[in-house]
Parts: C-alpha cells; structure tokens; sequence
C-alpha cells in the first residue's frame, strides 16, 4: 500500500475553534502539543503485548468462525444474512458512539492501570489528531480486538460443541455476531482512514463516498472543540438521529445530576496544558 501522507484539516479546524475560546491562549495542537508529547510517550511495552496478543488470537478466531460460516452459506438465505449485516453494523456503530463517548467524557488518564490504557489515546487524539495515521496497525486495532475476543471465542465454541441442527439454527444469528464482531474490530481502522487523506486505496475512497463506512468529512464535526458530539465513528450512520433525538447531552445531564462530575473535564485539562 501507498505511504499514507496526511492533511492537517483536523487540526488546524480544532486550533481555529480552540484559539477562539477564552483561556486557551497560545495552545497548539498537534505532535508539538505539551500535553500531547506526555501521552505519547506514556505508550508502554506492556501495553504494547496486550495489543499483539489482542490481535492475534482475534484474527484467529475471526477465520475460524468466518470458514464455519462460509461453509455453512446457502444462497436462499442471502436476503436475510444481508439484513443481519446491517443490523451488525447498526449496533457497532451505537457502540463505537458509546464507548468513544464515555471516554471523551468521563473518567482520567490518571485512573490506576485503565486510565493510562485505554483512556490515553482518546485525550491524545483530541490534541493530535493526526497522531493516528502514524500509528501502525497492532497500535491502531489491539484495543478493538481486545473487545471482540469473548463474543468470537463463544461463537468457536458453539461450533466445535453444537450438533449440526442447533448450528443450522443460528445461522442467521452468528451471521449478526460475526458482523457486529468484524465491525467492532475494523472501527479504530476505519477512524484512521477518516483522518488520512492521502494514499488510501480506492476500495477505502469509494465506501467513504457512499457513506458505507465513516466519511472523512463527516468525522470532522467531532473534531470542533469541545469535542461534544457526532461521537459514532464505525459507519457514522447514527449520528445525526443521536444528535437529533439529544441522546448524549441527556445521558450526560443524567449522569452530572446523579454524580456531580462535569463530562469533559479531564479532557480540557490535557487541552489546556502547556508544559
Ligand atoms: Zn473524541
Ligand atoms: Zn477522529
């Protein structure tokens, strides 16, 4: 593939709109960013082994059950295995809002063990966001295969263990799974793609273009400062009815009454550092 060369849209729309803001000063956003350099560097050997571990034995087990699978197909069910595809990427595509939200919004980088983990990359792409296209694919895709391995590994289970009528049964059903779990994976990759604007390969523009997966110009509403909305990045296809409907102003309204806490107040912080 092509070496990915990227624009800096992302960054110079959220320093436009961050230098607008009163008391962001002389923040610069992007890999010379203080608070960004303490991130990245914060990017550990041990989490680096969870990631290949996370990847390996996904994509595994994503074979195993995909051959079963194919084996399986009949072309009289084509119809109703197309519809479980879009019901799969339908709920990835809620998840990845969900998840992407509660991270944004809630919880530090200073949390024991998780925080540095798994809430790291999310304050780190606010400030660079073009840090992710310099990522390479254990670090873009470990976290979200990490997510996937219990429902794949049950899915293995139920093939190698289930009598071949209780399988037939399921079909339609590990069909969904299969999608939700191959979309799960894909998502953070599909992010990156979302970011780069050159080198990426034809088959990548086209779903773009079709609003298959997340359109590059799409995602860039995320990136406004303060980072409130639009948070669905698998295909982005729920964003707009989310927005709509209030989902996550109401969640978080619910979620400050209960506990007091302020959504994005860690995220700000790291905004705002300038050593
Ligand atoms: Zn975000
Ligand atoms: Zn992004």
């Amino acid at each position: 593939m092509a070496r990915m060369v990227n624009e800096n849209w992302c960054e110079n729309d959220v320093q436009t709109t961050a230098l607008n803001e009163p008391g962001r000063g002389t923040a610069r956003w992007g890999p010379q960013h203080a608070g960004a350099k303490e991130l990245a560097n914060l990017y550990s050997p041990g989490k680096r082994c969870q990631e290949w571990i996370s990847v390996v034995l996904c994509f595994s087990l994503m074979a195993f059950n995909f051959f079963h699978l194919f084996a399986n197909f009949h072309l009289g069910h084509f119809w109703y295995i197309l519809l479980c595809v879009v019901a799969g990427m339908l709920t990835a595509d809620f998840a990845s809002g969900l998840v992407h939200w509660a991270a944004d919004s809630w919880g530090s980088v200073e949390l024991p063990i998780f925080g540095k983990a798994f809430i790291r990359p999310f304050r780190e792409h606010h400030i660079d966001p073009t840090a992710i296209t310099r990522h390479d694919f254990i670090e873009t895709n470990g976290d979200n295969c990490m997510l996937t391995l219990i429902p794949l590994a049950y899915m293995a289970f139920t093939v190698l263990t289930h009598s071949a009528a209780e399988l037939y049964h399921s079909y339609l059903w590990n069909c969904y799974v299969m999608a939700l779990a191959v979309f799960v994976t894909l998502t953070n990759q599909i992010h990156k793609w979302s970011h780069t604007y050159f080198g990426l390969p034809g088959l990548v523009v086209f779903l773009q273009n079709c609003h298959v997966i997340l359109p590059r110009k799409h995602h860039r509403i995320h990136h406004v400062a303060p980072h409130e909305m639009y948070f669905c990045i698998t295909t982005g296809w729920l964003n707009y009815p989310l927005e709509k409907l209030g989902f996550w102003c109401k969640l978080e309204d619910l979620i400050q009454s209960l506990t007091g806490e302020k959504p994005r107040s860690d995220d700000l912080k790291w905004a705002h550092k300038t050593k």
